[in-house]
């Protein structure tokens, strides 16, 4: 380091990565576990799932705003779909298999092929498209043990998946409305992006004239959208290029979250067609897209991006009830069963301890809102309020507390 102020600033942007690490805060906050009964394969524990489960509903609405449909495909597929898709070729290394009826069958590591035989199921017009169709899909990848990472680097993932049908025509309007909801998205969180162009690999399948279509229809988009971007030459993935999402977090570390991907391969090796006005068979176009990412490392980012201390919309643990002695229980149980009604995560703490100890507990698991229950709120209907983001905010009745609550978790935001 050529100075001592330098040196000193990379020690403190350590210890703030070491304080924010979201291994450390995951199990302060008993949000997942990983054991070496599966390595890389997380268990979500209920707190976990209440955070996932928050993201997956919000991923919900914007795709039923968008007009998107959703559909599920199995994780479990013969090898001739993936020798089909190109994956057997071109990403078996990264795949797990295992055989059914002597037969090798594969654990899908993509969704891709499966909603592309959705696609395929039925016949489609040209007035169906673009046709949207969004899939959480669990997906396994091989990764080696030592490039495991907590959340960040797994072997088994939730992709907030998306594929989209569409004629030439529509491409581009298409990509733009996809770089906009990715971009209302990442604003809801707070997070700064930056955008990466990736061209044609060396390992790829296709004609040289569609990688050229195909990555001009991405260019133009983002040039249209005056949208700053870097070239990543050879990057692509082999069906296709793809613009990729980086995520900028509260130390300015970047995550690879969001792409689009062009694909002019997958329709072809499927034979997917639709019928134009002309009365014709054409071929669609697809974009595969994702706006997490993988639903596991987007909330590894974001756990670290707000140190646990998650929006209440989000947070696994909304309210603590905590009494200073037992016989304020029935007032807690309540108060609980009521906010509880509401649709609130709330939890009461009427164990027999120190109020001291309960507040240390409940900071230290990152509750938004905490609430110390004695004599004085009993006989008023109140609770004595704290915020994990802002300190004390002092006695409030236990309805305009509520209220409180209900708006800040509709407001959605960080
Ligand atoms: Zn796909």
């Amino acid at each position: 380091f050529p100075s001592q102020e330098e040196l000193d600033a990379y020690v403190r942007l350590l210890e703030e990565a070491e304080r924010r690490d979201h291994r450390k805060i995951g199990k302060e906050m008993n949000l997942f576990m990983l054991l070496d009964e599966g390595p890389g394969f997380p268990f979500f524990l209920p707190n976990g799932m209440a955070l996932k489960n928050a993201l997956i509903e919000y991923w919900r609405d914007i795709h039923y705003r968008e007009n998107y449909v959703e559909v599920s495909t199995p994780l479990i597929m013969n090898r001739r779909l993936w020798e089909t898709s190109g994956h057997w070729d071109h990403y078996k290394d990264n795949m797990y298999s295992t055989i059914i009826d002597e037969e090798t069958y594969c654990i899908k590591p993509m969704n891709c092929p499966g909603g592309v035989m959705v696609y395929r199921s039925t016949p489609h017009s040209y007035r169906d498209l673009p046709m949207r169709v969004g899939e959480l899909g669990l997906v396994h990848r091989h990764e080696k043990s030592g490039a495991l990472h907590g959340l960040m680097r797994v072997r088994c993932f939730t992709q907030d998946d998306a594929h989209i049908y569409m004629t030439r025509e529509q491409i581009t309007e298409q990509i733009k409305g996809v770089v906009r909801l990715i971009d209302e998205v990442y604003a809801k969180f707070g997070f700064k992006y930056h955008v990466e162009l990736s061209t044609m690999p060396e390992d790829h399948l296709g004609a040289i004239e569609d990688w050229e279509m195909a990555t001009e229809g991405l260019r133009q988009a983002l040039e249209e959208m005056e949208m700053p971007y870097v070239v990543n030459e050879g990057d692509g993935a082999f069906y296709g290029p793809k613009i990729d999402f980086h995520l900028e977090d509260s130390l300015g570390r970047t995550w690879q979250c969001g792409t689009i991907q062009l694909d002019m391969q997958m329709p072809q090796r499927f034979d997917l067609t639709y019928v134009g006005a002309d009365g014709e068979k054409h071929r669609p176009i697809m974009i595969h897209r994702v706006i997490f990412g993988s639903i596991e490392r987007f909330i590894g980012i974001l756990t670290e991006h707000c140190a646990g201390k998650f929006p209440l919309w989000l947070a696994p643990v909304q309210v603590r009830l905590m009494t200073v002695a037992e016989k304020f229980s029935d007032y807690a149980l309540e108060l609980a069963e009521k906010l509880e009604e509401a649709g609130i995560r709330v939890e009461a703490d009427i164990r027999n301890e120190k109020i001291g100890k309960k507040l240390r507990e409940a900071r230290n698991e990152r509750v938004s809102y905490m609430c110390v229950i004695g004599e004085k709120e009993v006989e008023a209907g109140s609770v004595t309020v704290r915020s994990g983001k802002v300190g004390e905010l002092g006695e409030m009745s236990a309805e305009e507390f509520m209220d409180k609550l209900l708006a800040e978790i509709a407001l959605k935001e960080m």
